[in-house]
């Protein structure tokens, strides 16, 4: 069995609940940081800890939380961006729903270590039902004095409030996010100003995904060192994996970094292998805006090497031959599954959830989808291929936002791997009825 840190307790009955989330060593590490550390040394700790951001973009969490201006007289926030919404990807949802007070610990823990006097957890608009799990779970928290004046009998007082999200994909973008959460339209900003100097009301503002937040405590209980141990390389501690698509058992896993790729699909331990014995065709590793890699990619890499779940193994090679952890996830596609289609499914996605700010987002996205759903539909050109290719290219880079490379990394890789399923549709539209199997968004997100 690999180690587990963030859901090994999540069968215990009950353990939603305070009293028998503290039965089980719950709010352990905020006794330790308030009592016994001062705010400085849980910085250090994240730092040599290793911990990078679990949202999807890796960075290194010490050195964000370093980052943070502190100047004399003025505010600072820690707002944790519970905004699942990548298509692939119910990790933090599976937490929060589960364990909800892992994550308050987390807001607390780390709020002491940045000096925050107040936190937001900005929940998913969809997950309207997660949000009261949480709020309840913070009313428990302040009833025993874990939230609110002098915590535990402590100098530090702290606040912590829930914010339901506006439904949109944007708002996961960490600017966009600070606008929502003022009560604007969630559009996102662009920067410099980074949210680490100006983030919400104007204010220097850490803003870390779920998951990241609740493996501070850990991290505080254990000490980075040790913390830093578990994985391999630069790519330490465990990782979440929300895992779909074409394989005996869906769901949601924690993993030690650095699980070859194969065993995570075919032990039972996880994945369980592919449904009805069948081939594996592709997999998405982190979400679904990295590029999909074909079955040999991501067994191996370009090199015979077993690939590797870590930061590091996923992303050697570039996108000729690698892709991203990304948010973790897991999508995996068997030899039934059109890689078109799913590409369309992906493609009216980013063009709906386009904020519309940046003309090459704006207008690009939308052409993506136009072009695919012709090919779909059997009416493709021979030069549409160019075309999708060329678009792509146009986007990634060019925008405010990451929505863009999001929107074009999958567009790319789908081409450079799978140009013979495009030239296949684009000959003979008459098989595309024989396509039959292909993933909606809704079935992606786990709904
Ligand atoms: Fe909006 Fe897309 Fe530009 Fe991001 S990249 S700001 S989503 S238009």
């Amino acid at each position: 069995m690999g180690k587990k840190l963030l859901i090994h307790n999540d069968k215990v009955p009950g353990i939603a609940t305070l009293d028998v989330y503290r039965q089980h060593g719950g709010y352990a590490s905020v006794e330790k940081a308030l009592k016994t550390m001062t705010p400085n040394d849980v910085l250090e700790e994240v730092k040599k800890s290793g911990l990078r951001g679990r949202g999807g973009a890796g960075f290194p969490t010490g050195m964000k939380w370093s980052f943070l201006a502190r100047p004399e007289g003025v505010e600072r926030y820690l707002v944790c961006n519970a905004d699942e919404s990548e298509p692939g990807t119910f990790k933090d949802r599976y937490l929060m729903e589960v364990i909800p007070h892992a994550l308050i610990e987390g807001m607390i823990t780390s709020s002491y270590a940045l000096g925050a006097k107040t936190s937001y957890i900005y929940i998913r608009g969809e997950y309207f039902y997660v949000a009261r799990i949480v709020e309840k779970a913070i009313d428990e928290a302040y009833a025993a004095g874990l939230l609110g004046k002098n915590i535990l009998g402590t100098d530090f007082s702290h606040d912590c409030y829930v914010q339901v999200g506006g439904g949109a994909y944007i708002c996961g973008e960490e600017t966009a996010l600070l606008e929502s959460l003022e009560g604007k339209r969630g559009n996102p900003r662009i920067k410099p100003p980074f949210p680490a100097v100006a983030g919400v009301w104007g204010c220097p503002t850490v803003v870390n995904n779920v998951e990241t937040i609740a493996a501070v405590c850990p991290i505080i209980n254990m000490g980075g060192d040790e913390y830093a141990k578990i994985g391999i390389g630069r790519s330490t501690g465990t990782k979440l994996i929300s895992a779909s698509g074409h394989i005996n058992k869906p769901g949601v896993y924690e993993i030690e970094l650095g699980l070859p790729v194969e065993e995570f699909i075919y032990s039972e331990e996880y994945c369980g292998g592919i449904i009805n014995g069948r081939k594996l065709k592709a997999v998405v590793a982190g979400g679904s805006s990295v590029p999909i890699l074909p079955a040999e990619l991501i067994l191996k890499n370009d090199k015979g090497e077993p690939r590797l779940m870590s930061y590091e193994s996923l992303s050697e090679g570039g996108f000729a031959t690698g892709t991203m952890l990304g948010s973790g996830g897991f999508i995996v596609y068997d030899e039934t599954t059109s890689i078109v289609k799913n590409l369309y499914t992906f493609a009216r996605f980013y063009h709906h959830e386009s904020c519309g700010q940046c003309s090459p987002c704006r207008e690009g996205t939308g052409w993506m989808e136009k072009i695919l759903h012709r090919i779909v539909e059997g009416h493709g050109k021979p030069s549409d291929i160019d075309l999708l290719w060329d678009i792509q290219r146009k986007i990634e880079g060019n925008t405010i936002c990451p929505l863009g490379d999001a929107a074009a990394w999958p567009v790319a890789s789908a081409i450079r791997h799978f140009r013979a399923e495009f030239e296949e549709y684009i000959n003979h539209p008459e098989r595309i009825k024989d396509v039959k199997h292909y993933y909606s968004v809704h079935q992606l997100a786990g709904a």
